[in-house]
């Protein structure tokens, strides 16, 4: 133990596992490091939103300072986890270029997942994935861009290459992209550059398999097939993608389907952080955990989210989603309480509320308790009651309420200016590692700022 009056607890992540026990430490007698590389928390079910023009940016996330204004005993740092000492119990940060080393009585892992794209590296080089903020604003500008180029297109078949959008992932994530971008296209984009470039603009979802959303029941599948369909969507089942280039993708069947925008929603795995455990993976590349989640051969050191691999009594994984990443965030800051006060841990037990996903506008299923199925226009309205109840924050909440509402009556996707975020040079030799040498052009691609091209991933 170091010589502070209370034990440290260092999280990493604020996003939904950490954030939570975050929250259940605050004000007890414990000192609270958060750590993440933004300095927001992301509301990831309407990241979807952001990259289809509805919603703005700062509407799905949250300042984390602002969340612990009045918890005196947690503090925050803004930086990138590098590394994790766990015999000298610390843990390396790079931030604002300099490098920290944090030390811990006890460690929460919450950095989350990335997208998998099961080692098909033409497809993670051509593909755009939604995993954060980031990457919708990238999308977003992305499918913008594409439509001022085809409103110029001379040559048809290429302005419909343009407009052709794909989506891969027969999920809720994918679901609701293919639902949300064929709304965009139909009615804001089509009737803007229609005229110009007099072509049909296309969304079509691709699915691995025979089927949508797996978990769910038969009749719920089929519903949400058919409201896909309804809408004017292209689904494409039992048919992965095999090739992807910037102009066109590949299917099993030997389709070509020429489109510059692939979107990949098919797969996640867990954060490269893992890496720093040093123990054996699970399925997924998830860190086994006891139901008390800590880590088997790393004391005190508990992960938690997507990260974790904790099997159900039935022997199922509990899935990647927000409940099981918040409730495992409390518990494991619950347990680190009782094993300070030397009380008995306790497990994990799953709350769970059932799953829904939305389709777009009057469309939805849920599935709720896994007792009550619904579809259609209930379900779209219960989706979104639980979507603004758990949003965080009244201002957000208020202002997605006006923007659904608005974007309801007017049809319209007001947020839709191509902004790219180019740093100021001061930035960059402020932000440059100590000592590193790094010239201007290169630190400009390494933010990932080069001349974006079509197809290509670009950071903002
Ligand atoms: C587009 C999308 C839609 C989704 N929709 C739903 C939904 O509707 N319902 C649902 O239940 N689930 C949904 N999910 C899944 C849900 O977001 C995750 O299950 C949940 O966020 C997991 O929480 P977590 O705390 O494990 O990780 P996250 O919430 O992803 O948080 C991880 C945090 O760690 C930080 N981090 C990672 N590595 C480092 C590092 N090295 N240094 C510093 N910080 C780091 C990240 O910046 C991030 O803030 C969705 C996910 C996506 C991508």
């Amino acid at each position: 133990m170091n010589e502070r009056k209370h034990p440290r607890v260092v999280i990493i992540g604020a996003g939904f596992g950490g954030l939570y026990a975050a929250r259940a430490l605050a004000r007890k007698p414990v000192d609270v490091l958060l750590i993440d590389r933004n300095n927001f928390h992301t509301f990831t079910p309407l990241l979807y939103q952001v990259a289809t023009s509805g919603l703005d940016p700062s509407e799905v996330a949250y300042p984390v300072r602002n969340i612990f204004r009045d918890s005196a005993n947690v503090q925050f740092l803004m930086g990138e986890v590098t590394a994790i000492d766990h015999e000298a119990r610390r843990v390396t940060v790079r931030t604002n270029g300099v490098t920290r080393v944090e030390p811990y009585d006890y460690l929460i892992v919450a950095a989350g997942s990335v997208t998998n794209y099961f080692g098909n590296d033409d497809v993670a080089t051509h593909a755009f994935e939604l995993k954060n903020l980031a990457d919708a604003v990238v999308l977003r500008n992305h499918i913008l861009k594409l439509f001022e180029r085809a409103a110029w297109a001379e040559d048809q078949d290429y302005a419909a290459a343009l407009t052709t959008l794909v989506v891969v992932g027969g999920g809720p994530t994918g679901l609701e992209m293919a639902g949300a971008l064929y709304e965009l296209q139909k009615h804001v984009l089509q009737k803007e550059y229609g005229p110009l470039c007099d072509v049909e603009a296309r969304v079509i979802l691709v699915e691995a398999t025979d089927r949508l959303l797996h978990p769910y029941p038969d009749k719920l599948q089929r519903a949400a097939l058919r409201q896909l369909e309804s809408l004017g969507v292209e689904v494409v089942l039992d048919n992965p993608v095999v090739e992807a280039a910037h102009d066109h993708i590949r299917l099993r069947d030997g389709r070509v389907i020429p489109t510059h925008t692939l979107i990949w929603a098919a797969g996640v795995s867990a954060s490269p952080m893992a890496d720093t455990l040093g123990v054996d993976r699970a399925r997924g590349g998830r860190i086994p955990v006891a139901p008390t989640m800590e880590v088997a051969g790393r004391d005190r050191v508990y992960v938690v989210g997507d990260m974790a691999y904790l099997e159900d009594e039935d022997g199922a994984p509990y899935p990647m989603l927000i409940p099981v990443a918040k409730q495992q965030g409390i518990l494991a800051a619950k347990n680190i309480l009782r094993r300070i006060k030397r009380e008995p841990q306790e497990n994990f037990r799953y709350h769970d509320r059932g799953i829904m996903a939305t389709i777009g506008r009057n469309r939805a299923v849920a599935w709720i308790y896994y007792r009550v199925q619904l579809t259609g226009f209930i379900a779209w309205v219960a989706w979104l009651g639980l979507h603004l109840i758990t949003l965080m924050g009244f201002r957000n909440r208020l202002n997605v309420f006006i923007n659904w509402v608005w974007n309801y009556l007017t049809y319209d996707r007001s947020v839709r200016i191509i902004l790219e975020h180019q740093p100021h040079a001061a930035d960059r030799e402020a932000l440059a590692p100590r000592g590193d040498q790094t010239s201007a052009s290169s630190a400009k691609e390494e933010a990932g700022v080069s001349e974006p091209e079509v197809g290509k991933r670009a950071a903002v």
